[in-house]
């Protein structure tokens, strides 16, 4: 039986990790939850789970929390009372939990970079959905992961079927979780994208996209920042950067491919020009599943790929015009060292921003390239730690400002607020 820390679990990716802890009982057993501040679904997942340790992000809630458990009827309290930590510390605590033996990922954005980081400083392996950590210090992270010989297991679909292809070559054994170096054999990824909410929109209609219309993806359930990624297609730049710690590819050799049905979740062509694709349907416990039972599979009884039933895979190029943030991506990704930090920290910030209707959609990528322009004469090429936190929190406060000051969309806007 596998012990699961679960980070981020009251999110898309934690909840549905949890789901499969239910399915398969004999399999996997939760030792350790983290959540934002959902205290209601984190308490039910107290009750059915019983996990040893339990964090909060915003310790300012423990004292509800406790209440909250205390007050719960006899026959409803979990049999065993978790021990409660809170704040960044209570973070780390979880990631790196004794008992524990896989660590997943599931926290969304930059602030699961030291948790990330402290779960690999303990040696446990990950299951890696959290892509912004890899993506904003994946110089750090990869020393830290040679060092203490964590294997980084991608959740990401993509990156899920790109790591499963490989399974599937003579250079497995050294390839599969070799991350930083390239793989050998391994000529090129294709990344598929569903093409996100506008991917049928014509570009000149994008300028009356919503939140509401950025939040809604055609093929997949997800947490709404991510849903927002893939509507900009920054979701896929972000990928493209991820795929580059992951495998090891130069980005001239990682490409993007609209694929509206995701049924195809990625593709890889090797050294011979063979190409070799992971298929399914789009749901996401099937990486998530893969990841907690590597290297075995389990026998599901979810449902089956009919291919009938699909008819068509269709392929397109993506259209740089309409998705100008892949374009930005892959130029941080070519920047490397401090830039891709920025990419991000700008994203999360702008995307926060838009959610908030600060902003209009187009300009999330207008603030993105401003504050990269910026960095530009700051990049450092070789960022320790203390660096990416350095200009993670001064690309947000960039961004901040720039929102501040107005763009020439925001007075468009239904709800601005203050
Ligand atoms: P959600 O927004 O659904 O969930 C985020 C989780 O992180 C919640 O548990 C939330 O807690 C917690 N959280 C939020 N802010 C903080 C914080 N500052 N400190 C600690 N915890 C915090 O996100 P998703 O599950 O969609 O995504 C999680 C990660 O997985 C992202 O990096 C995303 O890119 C990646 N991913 C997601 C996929 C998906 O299908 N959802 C697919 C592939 C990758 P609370 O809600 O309690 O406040």
């Amino acid at each position: 039986m596998k012990a699961i820390s679960v980070l981020g679990s009251t999110g898309s990716i934690g909840t549905q990790t949890l789901q499969i802890a239910e399915e398969f009982p004999e399999q996997f057993r939760v030792v350790a939850l983290t959540a934002g501040r959902n205290l209601p679904l984190l308490v039910e997942q107290i009750q059915r789970h019983e996990p040893e340790l339990v964090a909060l992000a915003d310790d300012s809630l423990l004292p509800e929390l406790r209440q909250r458990l205390k007050h719960l009827a006899g026959d409803q309290k979990p049999a065993r009372e978790p021990h409660l930590v809170g704040g960044a510390e209570g973070l780390n605590i979880a990631a790196s939990w004794d008992t524990a033996d896989l660590v997943v990922t599931g926290i969304v954005g930059c602030a699961g970079l030291l948790p990330t980081l402290a779960a690999i400083r303990a040696g446990k392996d990950l299951a890696l959905a959290n892509k912004e950590t890899l993506i904003a210090a994946g110089p750090v992270v990869l020393p830290e992961l040679k060092k203490s010989g964590s294997r980084l297991l991608p959740a990401d679909s993509e990156h899920s079927a790109i790591f499963q292809c490989l399974q599937g070559t003579p250079w497995a054994e050294n390839a599969r979780l070799s991350t930083g170096v390239p793989t050998p054999g391994l000529r090129r990824i294709q990344l598929t994208a569903s093409g996100g909410a506008f991917r049928d929109w014509d570009a000149t209609a994008l300028e009356r996209a919503t939140v509401a219309d950025a939040t809604s993806h055609p093929n997949w359930s997800m947490g709404r920042k991510i849903t927002v990624d893939s509507a900009t297609l920054m979701n896929k730049g972000l990928e493209v950067i991820e795929a580059h710690y992951l495998f090891g590819l130069d980005y001239d050799h990682i490409e993007i491919v609209i694929h509206p049905q995701s049924i195809i979740h990625s593709m890889i062509e090797l050294a011979d020009s063979s190409v070799l694709a992971q298929l399914g349907w789009p749901d996401m416990k099937l990486p998530i599943l893969y990841c907690l039972s590597w290297p075995s599979r389990l026998e599901t009884p979810w449902p089956r790929l009919d291919l009938t039933q699909v008819g068509q895979l269709t392929f397109r190029s993506p259209d740089t015009a309409k998705y100008p943030c892949m374009e930005l991506a892959y130029a941080a990704g070519r920047a490397g060292g401090t830039m891709p930090a920025v990419l991000n920290a700008a994203n999360e910030e702008a995307v926060a921003q838009f959610l908030e209707e600060r902003i209009h959609f187009l300009d999330i990528p207008d603030v993105i390239e401003a504050t990269c322009d910026k960095h530009k004469q700051e990049l450092i090429n070789h960022p320790q730690l203390d660096d990416v936190l350095a200009v993670d929190q001064w690309a947000r406060t960039t961004v901040r400002e720039k929102v501040r000051q107005g763009t020439s969309r925001t007075s468009a806007l239904p709800a601005m607020a203050a």
